[in-house]
């Protein structure tokens, strides 16, 4: 998912270039597929990305374990700074509240990936759900509760534990 923008980085002020995403990219070992839109505007110091990316995201439900695949749609806003400058060849740094800031490397390509995937991460929940009434697992025989057939009244049981959980206390 690079982009290169030497053109781009000689052209004026408010200068844009637009492309379509369609990629793989490696996030969290895991490969997925990306796709999307991405608008480059130059600006003063480098390039702004704005991308809208999707796609999608194979997990288990945190509480019945059930494979379970849900949307991941993100929304990036970097200004990209260039390592060099594309005219003089010049090295470019960094001021002060640029520290953190996505770099275009030497060759002047910009990559998207890195920055898809630090946001991707950020919408992954960290508990996610089949439904968000799921049940989970009983407690007791490891079934489903909502499942049918499931009969053995693992809550009521879990309940009277409980129950004497407290009475062996006082
Ligand atoms: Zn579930
Ligand atoms: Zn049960």
């Amino acid at each position: 998912m690079q982009f290169n923008v030497s053109l781009l980085l000689k052209e004026p002020t408010g200068s844009t270039r637009e492309y379509g995403i369609e990629d793989d990219i490696a996030i969290d070992g895991a490969t997925h597929r990306v796709m999307g839109r991405v608008r480059l505007d130059r600006t003063p110091r480098g390039v702004l990305v704005r991308a809208d990316v999707h796609g999608a995201m194979d997990d288990v439900c945190s509480r019945c374990v059930k494979p379970i695949a849900y949307p991941i749609d993100i929304d990036i806003a970097e200004e990209y700074i260039p390592t060099l400058d594309a005219a003089s060849g010049a090295a470019i740094e960094t001021v002060e509240g640029e520290e953190d800031a996505y770099r275009i490397d030497a060759r002047h390509m910009l990559d998207l990936a890195e920055a898809v995937a630090q946001y991707w991460t950020l919408e992954v929940p960290m508990a996610p759900v089949c439904e968000d009434d799921c049940r989970g697992l009983c407690p007791i025989c490891g079934e489903e509760i909502a499942a049918v057939g499931h009969a053995c009244s693992g809550e009521e049981i879990d309940t009277r534990w409980s129950a004497l959980a407290k009475l062996k206390l006082g």
